[in-house]
């Protein structure tokens, strides 16, 4: 079972006051939690939520756009503000090392040679890939999503659940076969059936065959959030157990 916290679960701009994305899975009682993807306002996101930062011990990242992963430099600059010592893993997608890097360095000068009490691992996952972190393993199938990189749609299993994100994607077959028989779906849902490059539409997903047991819908825009889903649709601060 993993409990399943949507910290954030807007889109980029703030559509209906939403945090960007930041989904907080604690797989058990006592266990490490982790972070997939973590967007600008994900500190503030989580905190709201009554969720430590320290404690995360691995963040997933479904692609390098900032409303999904701006959230890091604040994420490590925290940890060393509050003396973190556990280390902390982040799996994203090639290239998220060197954008990271100058991420930080753009927002905070000098902030990436820092020395710090904590160790911060980047490691890449190609489509294709998986990458086992904090007792989570992650496979990745390629998002149809530009953003300097590949981007990526993720299965994560852990405590014996199955979940699979979407990040952001125009519809693409790898969706159906990434959240096979998952026992969720966290799909994006950007607008109910308009047309818009590189992101789904309600429409894609209903038109579509997905077997996972249970979707929620998040990363949507103010014309879907008005629309009535007949899927669940995720609020920031919804805690679900999977
Ligand atoms: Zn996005
Ligand atoms: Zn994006």
């Amino acid at each position: 079972m993993i409990t399943v916290t949507f910290a954030g679960c807007g889109d980029a701009f703030g559509s209906g006051g939403r945090f960007q994305a930041c989904l907080h899975l604690r797989p058990g009682a006592g266990q490490t939690p982790v972070l997939l993807d973590c967007g600008a306002t994900s500190l503030t996101a989580l905190r709201q939520a009554g969720l430590d930062p320290g404690e995360i011990g691995a963040v997933f990242v479904s692609h390098l756009h900032g409303d999904h992963f701006g959230g890091l430099p604040f994420l490590i600059l925290d940890g060393q503000f509050s003396g973190r010592t556990a280390p902390l893993v982040i799996v994203g997608p090639p290239g998220t090392g060197p954008r990271l890097t100058a991420a930080m360095e753009c927002l905070f000068p000098g902030s990436p040679r820092v020395r710090r009490r904590f160790e911060v691992t980047v490691m890449e996952l190609p489509p294709g890939g998986t990458r086992t972190v904090a007792g989570v393993t992650a496979r990745a199938w390629e998002a149809s999503h530009p953003s300097g990189a590949p981007a990526l749609i993720l299965r994560l299993a852990a405590a014996g659940t199955v979940i699979a994100y979407t990040g952001d994607t125009a519809w693409t077959p790898a969706i159906t076969e990434a959240s096979r028989d998952a026992d969720l779906l966290i799909a994006e849902a950007y607008y109910w059936d308009k047309a818009v490059p590189h992101h789904l539409r309600y429409a894609d997903l209903t038109e579509h065959e997905i077997t996972a047991r249970r979707v929620v819908l998040t990363h949507m825009s103010a014309d879907m959030l008005a629309r009535p889903a007949r899927h669940e649709t995720a609020r920031d601060g919804l805690a679900i157990t999977v």
